[in-house]
């Protein structure tokens, strides 16, 4: 088929450059072409936090939330003020797809310059993102490409008119091609059209330039009308196909590349992301020159599977291959995304496990992401509008996100786990987030290298965090039992040489003071006789004047 050629002939361009641009680097001696993008400065010690539109706040009573909603909440994200312990802190907002669509989720687009109309208009989400940048908090917005709506006009175009421009947008096959994905029987005639996720949303084609000017023009309408700060990109290994592969393919890789120069040239310090649900290997091919950062989905599956345990083994691993291999902005730890059982719920409602989960989250290094209500330990198990429940802000009826009838019924919890309830407990995990995130902004936890350390009982991990000549020992019990008597080691160099004295980031008794060893190696060290329960503790360390 013509497209096959086309997509080959792509192909084997993009394996030309990159011979062409190794071999360019290896003779001047560095990565010139290839070489790592720089993440934007605002995400060093940032977090960020993902909302569902829908389910975040509702302004009018119609029981759906919306953007005049979220504007509403934006104090309880961030509220400008960096000393303020009532808000979270978050800089960064990912919210779930705003643009009109036909279905609840909004993963299907039929007008990509429009916000959904249950969620307000234009003018509203404009308002949005000015009030958002006030209070210094960057707007991302869900980005599908890979697919429209089989409601978008282009598509209806396509299907009724074979004469139309549109058709090209689309890939239609008759008859039917065999292994080669999803094809759907047209309903208008006797033909197939590619549709990797089903019926419903038809795979654009980015062979076509004018479908990648289109998007283009999508991004330069959000980036400069709507005033957002980049992209969270859906499913990006499906964009192109190439000769059968449907994942992953050169054409893919080349289109990420080109999109991310776009949306950088329109505004430098953007941050663009992408779902690349794969382990590390897979996700490195779409380093180091394509979009900023993508989601450690490894990293998150390692975090609820030792805390589930109880056991540190096993934890650290994916983290660390991270962090060899990309720099820390360039990259996102998280626990839980709006297509996965909550945290807590993976836990069967252990909310201790939930907030040693989240402590371990937000004490590592990376771009970490927060899903709304993770926070304040909302439960929720598929189907996936259960897993995208209301927010629970209070406990008046409906739990303060709507006045009317709320669009999906709240969990059965809301009373009892609620931000109002938890801001008045300072054990909570609510502010367990206050505390943590705002602590990544002004310590070696947004910025460190993370250092492992060994530890004598397999439920304690620990680790350091070392930012220039500034360090913080984390240190977490994960078992249901207190512990005694745990000491730390390191495998190699930790600290410079001496005496290092603590002090406590999270209230509480300083450790014992520290003694480096020449080498730079930490032996026996207990730092506290007993670790409490499911209990998280930060230390930073102060060089002690020479004895
Ligand atoms: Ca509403």
């Amino acid at each position: 088929m013509a497209a096959n050629r086309v997509t080959l002939k792509q192909s084997r361009l993009i394996a030309l450059r990159r011979a062409v641009l190794a071999a360019v680097s290896l003779l001047a001696g560095t990565d010139v072409a290839l070489a790592q993008r720089t993440a934007p400065s605002w995400t060093k010690g940032a977090t960020c936090y993902e909302i569902f539109v829908r389910s975040f706040a509702d302004s009018d009573g119609d029981g759906i939330g919306d953007i005049p909603g979220l504007i509403s909440r934006l104090d309880y994200i961030n509220d400008g003020n960096p000393k303020s312990t009532t808000s979270l802190g978050a800089r960064c907002i990912w919210l779930m797809p705003v643009m009109e669509s036909p279905s609840y989720h909004g993963y299907d687009q039929t007008d990509y310059y429009r916000v959904e109309k249950d969620y307000g208009t234009n003018a509203d989400f404009k308002r949005l993102t000015a009030a958002a940048h006030q209070r210094g908090i960057r707007v991302l917005v869900d980005m599908v490409l890979n697919h429209s709506s089989n409601q978008h006009p282009y598509f209806l175009e396509a299907l009724r008119d074979t004469t139309s421009p549109y058709r090209k947008w689309y890939r239609f096959a008759s008859p039917k091609p065999v292994d080669q994905g999803q094809w759907i029987k047209s309903p208008v005639r006797d033909e197939y059209y590619y549709a990797v996720f089903g019926r419903s949303q038809p795979d654009l084609d980015y062979t076509n330039p004018d479908v990648v000017a289109e998007a283009n023009k999508i991004a330069k309408f959000w980036i400069e009308q709507m005033g957002v700060d980049g992209f969270r990109l859906d499913a990006v290994p499906y964009l192109v196909e190439e000769n059968g592969k449907l994942q992953g393919t050169g054409a893919t890789h080349k289109v990420l590349h080109d999109y991310e120069d776009y949306v950088r040239s329109l505004k430098p310090d953007a941050y663009n992301i992408g779902e690349v649900w794969a382990p590390h290997d897979v996700v490195m091919t779409y380093y180091p020159d394509q979009l900023d950062g993508y989601f450690a989905f490894e990293l998150a599956d390692s975090l609820i599977s030792g805390v589930k345990k109880g056991s540190a083994r096993g934890i650290l691993p994916p983290l660390l291959r991270l962090q060899r291999d990309i720099p820390a902005g360039r990259y996102a730890p998280f626990l839980r995304n709006h297509d996965q059982t909550r945290t807590r719920t993976e836990f069967g409602g252990d909310m201790s496990k939930a907030r040693i989960a989240s402590f371990l989250l937000l004490t590592m290094p990376g771009l970490p992401f927060v899903y709304y209500g993770e926070e304040i330990g909302m439960v929720g198990a598929k189907p996936d509008p259960r897993l995208r429940t209301p927010m629970q802000w209070s406990t008046a009826s409906s739990g303060g996100f709507t006045s009317g009838k709320p669009w999906q019924a709240l969990q059965s919890d809301s009373a009892t786990s609620n931000v109002a309830t938890q801001t008045d407990d300072p054990a909570s995990i609510l502010n367990l987030h206050r505390t943590l995130i705002h602590l990544r902004t002004s310590t070696p936890l947004g910025d460190g290298t993370l250092v492992p350390l060994t530890t004598s009982n397999d439920a304690v991990i620990a680790y350091l965090r070392r930012d220039g000549n500034r360090s913080v020992l984390v240190v977490a019990n994960l078992g249901a039992d207190a512990a005694s008597g745990v000491t730390l080691a390191s495998s190699g160099t930790t600290l410079p040489a001496g005496h290092w004295t603590t002090r406590s980031l999270l209230g509480g008794s300083a450790a014992a003071p520290l003694n480096v060893t020449s080498s730079g190696a930490l032996n026996d060290y207990m730092p506290l006789p007993t670790l409490a329960a499911r209990e998280g503790y930060l230390f930073e360390l102060r060089a002690a004047a020479p004895r």
